[in-house]
């Protein structure tokens, strides 16, 4: 089995349209990636088959979601090599599982003066529930550098360590520079030193199965609408032991043991975490996607990407009015870039009418930005549907923005 780049394209229904009368070459993967085929059919199948709520009824139809639910789940601890699908909580997104890791260990771990160490070029989703431990608990958040290409200083971040470190909050890549930090050096940094640390997914999952037991995170944040999966459902894994020492978030059905007039208690993790009917289809949706993109020749896909990446960085490169940012040897597929003179938006907005849909704006990354002196950047990214003539219609899109606009 290799990776064929076009067969997999072939299975995504969305990316033979067009827009404007143009085709559509759809370079937005890092805020949202398109959907196979077996993800829309799945959904198809379950609510014209299988619907019903989960872990509730007796009844044969609420048994078979049930099933598929906890298989999604399953599905889930594989591509993450979890140790037990207890340790996969069902979250409402990427954004949903830093909230919840925020507010349980806002309850129980992290109290006034305790310090959090963050990059500059975490995502507005991994840093705001922390200021909220800063606003409300008198949490202390420090920052640590990267260079221009994303690269982090392992020196600088053991530096940062006091005997007040609780937790480190950490991209695994970067949605802007695409940039991978060394996650298994600082998880064994983070434990020398006593803190947990948390790690950022939401890009690094979308290129192929991770281990979160060899990279040795406590915390690991993923989101479903970039892993070739539905809206509204994403994956937080936590260790075993960590998650039963933590408060639960949201409270209400399912996530109880007991409720009486005088008295709650709590169901174990992962139900502890998931109160209330969850996203079922959702769930089942990403479990889809999930064994889709396991079962791809990984290494190929990956390579197809890195192709892409250099493709792009090269052909953007070559134009002697474009900046781009970021250019870590072996990163991402996300290549953030600027137009002498130009703004990012209108960039943007002219490459659409060409057909080529990318992203322009802070990225939720605004520290980031502070960080590379700009206020915003346009930004392609890639998934592994897209091809090489697709880089080349990107580059040519930026020349005709630069006659419009330069
Ligand atoms: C998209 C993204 C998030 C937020 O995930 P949502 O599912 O949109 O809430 C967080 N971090 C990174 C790096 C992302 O790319």
């Amino acid at each position: 089995m290799t990776f064929d780049p076009q067969a997999f394209r072939a299975e995504f229904p969305i990316l033979s349209r067009e827009v404007y009368g143009k085709p559509l070459r759809y370079l937005d993967n890092a805020a949202s990636v398109q959907k196979p085929r077996v993800v829309v059919d799945k959904l198809t199948e379950l609510m014209t088959h299988s619907y019903a709520n989960v872990h509730r009824g007796l009844h044969a139809l609420s048994n078979e979601a049930t099933t598929a639910y906890e298989q999604a789940r399953e599905s889930a601890r594989a591509y993450l090599n979890a140790a037990s699908p207890d340790e996969v909580i069902f979250t409402a997104g990427g954004t949903d599982g830093f909230n919840l890791a925020g507010n349980a260990l806002g309850q129980h771990a992290i109290g006034e003066g305790d310090e959090i160490i963050l990059t500059v070029m975490e995502h507005h989703s991994n840093i705001v529930p922390w200021h909220f431990l800063r606003e409300r608990k008198g949490a202390v958040l420090k920052w640590l550098d990267v260079d221009e290409d994303g690269n982090v200083d392992l020196d600088a971040y053991r530096a940062l360590f006091t005997d007040r470190t609780r937790l480190v909050a950490v991209t695994h890549q970067s949605n802007v520079l695409g940039a991978y930090t060394p996650l298994g050096e600082m998880a064994r940094i983070a434990h020398e030193h006593d803190a947990l640390i948390l790690a950022d997914g939401c890009q690094a999952t979308v290129h192929g199965p991770v281990d979160v037991q060899a990279l040795g995170v406590d915390l690991y944040v993923a989101t479903g609408h970039k892993l070739y999966g539905p809206s509204g459902i994403g994956l937080l894994y936590g260790r075993k032991a960590l998650l039963d020492s933590l408060p639960p978030f949201k409270g209400g059905g399912e996530m109880i043991d007991q409720v009486t007039k005088e008295n709650v208690t709590y169901n174990v993790a992962p139900h502890r975490f998931e109160a209330g009917t969850p996203p079922i289809l959702e769930a089942i949706g990403l479990g889809t996607a999930l064994d889709f993109i396991a079962a791809q020749d990984v290494e190929g896909l990956r390579a197809h990407e890195d192709a892409l990446t250099g493709h792009a960085i090269e052909a953007l490169s070559a134009l002697n009015f474009v900046t781009v940012y970021g250019r870590q040897e072996g990163k991402g597929p996300v290549v953030a870039f600027n137009i002498d003179g130009a703004h990012p938006h209108d960039v943007a907005t002219i490459l659409d009418r060409q057909g080529v849909a990318v992203r322009a704006g802070h990225h939720c990354c605004q520290p980031l930005m502070e960080r590379l002196g700009v206020s915003a950047t346009a930004r392609a990214s890639f998934a592994a549907y897209n091809t090489h003539e697709e880089v080349e219609a990107l580059a040519d899109a930026c020349r005709k923005a630069k006659d419009l606009l330069g």
